[in-house]
């Protein structure tokens, strides 16, 4: 598969590629293009030049050709859905979702945009007025992780066109395949040719090239702390806009009056849902002492029940992990905690089925009496391993909750509202679930509280971040006088 660049199929102009492989299987899917700086510079360049057209299409047809790609990429839907299943290891009922997500946010900023209003109001001093007006921010460097390639590309540029901006796209390198494809049946759909661009290769050298490069004025960046980090600096040289979303380490807290049931099957679809590889994935537990047994056994019993496998069959309720350093971090997880006397209730290894041999799977994994100083208690846990935790009361299962670098997600679990709301004001993250598995909407702000990031994506907040904000102040006619310079 050749790169997207200028509504053009092209190879990188050194000719060099890289394999894209099938985590379920370990073969190899295609490659693609190894993007260098040059190749980036032109896809920037023939953003910038879209931009001007694109930035003055009326509202009303920008919104059109939005809707036209949702439409097309539902269309495209089976196909889309089977080559993110093929690049990422997710279940196929999971990909149809995250393809389906991708339309969903085009759908949610084609309403609206052009609904917007903005602020007309007189000085407090009442010589003149004020106008607020937001314009697009310019060339946007998009830069992607490979847990949901495509619906975060979705939620980066729908608002982002939407508000008339253009874009380079940098795939993570393991999940370009599918974005790819995405893009160019956006530009089948109407968009100018150069307002979407996807440049496939490494983030060491596409994505810096991103952060360097003056044309490009905003990086909408998710992945891990570590790179969010490097994005912050990067970007310092030329003040660029920035959106962070980073990592997470989502607490859950299950009080003595919760559903327990329902908090079950929150919990199950809340971490091994992508093999427990989303960013508010839920990391600990914490529940209370008198109900902690019998979710306990619930769960465990649910868990066993979660069916391992390739995510093109049929009856497959998890994939793999997606790269083998992914795999081992969680073993070193589990092995960490276990050292530190926690239990395995489930799983712990990986599968001894013949043939899930080939592909980077490991069990659904829960743990009890895991040590609060375990590295699956202190860092993000980014693969199908659950610690449990018991506590004594709300105030020590906030206390715990917030006792992490990140803030990215959480959830209460109760039928007292005065209690779930109380928790949501304590707890430090940017979403607070009740009685709900963590499940973004294209309507509902998402994003982080300290080192899990900043700025927010979705909701009018999200589209909010792909504008400029512009002051005009009008002194009315006869009413300046007082500021004439004395002498
Ligand atoms: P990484 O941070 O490793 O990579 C993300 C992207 O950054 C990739 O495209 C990568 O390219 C690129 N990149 C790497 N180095 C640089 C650099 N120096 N300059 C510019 N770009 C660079 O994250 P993962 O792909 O491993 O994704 C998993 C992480 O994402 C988890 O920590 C998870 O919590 C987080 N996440 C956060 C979400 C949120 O909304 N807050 C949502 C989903 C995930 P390449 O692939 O070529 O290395």
């Amino acid at each position: 598969m050749q790169m997207f660049v200028g509504g053009d199929w092209v190879d990188s102009h050194t000719k060099a590629a890289f394999d894209v492989t099938n985590p379920a299987t370990g073969e190899l899917v295609d490659s693609v293009p190894k993007g260098d700086r040059e190749d980036t510079k032109r896809a920037i360049d023939t953003a910038k030049e879209t931009f001007r057209k694109w930035s003055e299409t009326p509202a009303l047809d920008r919104s059109r050709v939005l809707l036209k790609i949702a439409d097309v990429v539902r269309a495209n839907l089976d196909g889309l859905a089977m080559s993110l299943t093929i690049e990422q290891g997710k279940p196929l009922g999971e990909a149809r979702g995250e393809i389906g997500s991708f339309a969903n946010s085009c759908e949610y900023y084609a309403g609206l945009i052009g609904r917007e209003r903005g602020a007309h109001t007189p000085f407090s001093t009442g010589e003149g007025y004020f106008i607020v007006t937001k314009r697009p921010i310019g060339v946007v460097g998009a830069i992607l992780p490979w847990n949901f390639p495509v619906s975060l590309m979705g939620w980066k540029v729908a608002p982002g066109l939407a508000a008339g901006n253009t874009f380079v796209v940098k795939p993570a390198s393991s999940t370009p395949l599918t974005d790819l494809k995405v893009a160019a049946l956006a530009v089948k759909a109407g968009l100018p040719p150069g307002a979407l661009n996807v440049v496939s290769g490494p983030g060491g050298v596409v994505g810096e090239e991103l952060l360097d490069n003056p044309k490009v004025s905003k990086i909408a960046f998710t992945g891990e702390t570590a790179t969010g980090r490097r994005i912050m600096e990067g970007s310092a040289k030329y003040i660029k806009r920035l959106t962070l979303e980073l990592g997470g380490s989502d607490p859950m807290i299950v009080c003595d009056d919760a559903d327990i049931d329902l908090a079950v099957e929150g919990a199950a679809w809340g971490r091994y849902r992508n093999a427990g590889q989303s960013c508010t994935a839920v990391k600990r537990v914490f529940l209370f002492k008198s109900i902690a047994d019998t979710f306990t056994k619930k769960l465990v019993e649910k868990v066993k029940t979660i069916r391992i496998g390739n995510g093109l069959e049929q009856g497959t309720h998890m994939g793999p992990i997606h790269n083998q350093p992914q795999r081992e971090k969680v073993e070193e997880m589990v092995e960490n905690a276990k050292e530190r006397d926690a239990k395995v209730l489930v799983g712990g290894e990986r599968p001894k089925e013949k043939n899930l041999q080939r592909g980077l799977f490991y069990e659904p994994t829960l743990l009890k009496d895991v040590d609060y100083d375990a590295m699956m208690a202190k860092e993000e846990c980014f693969g199908p391993a659950l610690p449990l935790f018991v506590v004594k009361d709300l105030e020590e299962a906030i206390e715990r909750a917030n006792d992490t670098i990140y803030g990215l997600g959480s959830s209460v679990w109760t039928k007292d509202m005065e209690r779930a709301y109380h928790a949501a004001e304590k707890i430090e993250a940017g979403t607070t679930w009740v009685n709900s598995p963590p499940i973004a909407r294209a309507e509902v702000p998402f994003g982080g509280f300290k080192q899990s990031g900043f700025g927010r994506e979705l909701g009018v907040e999200g589209l909010d971040h792909y504008y400029e904000t512009k002051s005009i102040q009008v002194l009315e006619y006869g009413k300046g006088k007082k500021w004439k310079f004395p002498i």
